[in-house]
């Protein structure tokens, strides 16, 4: 089977994460546990999902020109993403600043850095976004170069996956050229002030959408259809991050694939699900035969 190929336009971090046995008050210095960095941002991880979950995967973003940007090209690329066009922005790559209680709480400050200045796509970017099968794109990186990218997808007859996180204002013509939105329960009460009572409610800003309810499972809704309950892969759940991005890469490519859009939201389902049996975010978003061997056992 050819690879379907998936284009990502999104933001990169360099996720510096501690943990402690209590998280620092302000003005406290506290005694660490652990330190790990590892590649994080919506974008990259998204980017590393889909590749491991079988596309050919491109990553459109910028990093800065520090030492992170060098360590975020390499390791996205060495996960097997395409970095040739990921753009090096003068100043500090973005950097979220990670600390982890024993009990599981957790702070994090985001400077977004790099992400901040990506802005006006260049004929090389938007070429990659007119020859993909599927583009993914989230919002944490300036809204007018998400809605760039997604205009340029849709007249090109390229499929556009938004999931639209974090919650934030959008025009109008970004939403009207979405061909699925993911969102959580809490971007979808942002968007359309309902959640699970809901799902339906989504359907007025895109033809198709997916709500994510974590262990809770998800629901399908598409213009004409009834909703459609998807129940979650029961799984060892460890760590919840980065399932959703685990959940919408896997869409994306299965959309791709050519697999109807239940099938696709079954299997995407089964690949959030190996994301959290996993501690840490980019590390741990699953393998192609992973999910396979999730959604074979659930089926
Ligand atoms: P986000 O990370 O964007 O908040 P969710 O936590 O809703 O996204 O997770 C996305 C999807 O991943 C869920 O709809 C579900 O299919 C799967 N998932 C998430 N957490 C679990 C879990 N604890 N057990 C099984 N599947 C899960």
């Amino acid at each position: 089977m050819q690879q379907t190929r998936v284009v990502v336009v999104g933001s990169a971090n360099m996720d510096l994460v501690a943990t402690a046995s209590a998280l620092p008050r302000p003005g406290e210095t506290v005694l660490g546990d652990d330190f790990v960095m590892v590649p994080g941002g919506k974008g990259a991880n998204q980017a590393i999902a889909a590749a491991r979950a079988g596309a050919s995967a491109a990553f459109l973003g910028a990093i800065g020109s520090d030492a992170f940007g060098v360590t975020l090209r390499a390791r996205i690329n060495a996960a097997g993403v395409d970095t040739g066009q990921l753009r090096v922005v003068y100043g500090t790559s973005g950097v979220a600043l990670v600390m982890v209680s024993a009990d599981g709480e957790n702070a994090i400050l985001v400077t977004p850095g790099a992400n901040a200045a990506f802005t006006e796509l260049t004929e090389g970017e938007l070429a990659a976004v007119r020859e993909a099968d599927v583009l993914v794109a989230q919002l944490e990186i300036p809204v007018a170069t998400v809605t760039e990218a997604v205009l340029a997808a849709r007249a090109a007859g390229t499929r556009v996956v938004l999931n639209a996180a974090p919650a934030r204002q959008v025009p109008d013509e970004l939403l009207a050229a979405v061909d699925m939105l993911v969102v959580n329960e809490n971007e979808a009460q942002a968007f359309t002030g309902r959640g699970r009572d809901d799902p339906s409610a989504l359907l007025a800003l895109a033809p198709r959408a997916v709500l994510t309810l974590g262990a809770e499972g998800a629901w399908y809704v598409e213009r004409g259809t009834e909703a459609v309950y998807v129940p979650a892969v029961r799984v060892d759940a460890v760590d919840s991050t980065a399932a959703g991005d685990a959940f919408t890469a896997a869409l994306a490519v299965a959309w791709g694939e050519g697999r109807d859009l239940l099938a696709a939201v079954r299997w995407a389902a089964a690949a959030g699900a190996a994301c959290v049996r996993r501690l840490g975010a980019s590390v741990a978003l699953p393998q192609r035969a992973e999910i396979d061997e999730l959604h074979a056992r659930s089926a």
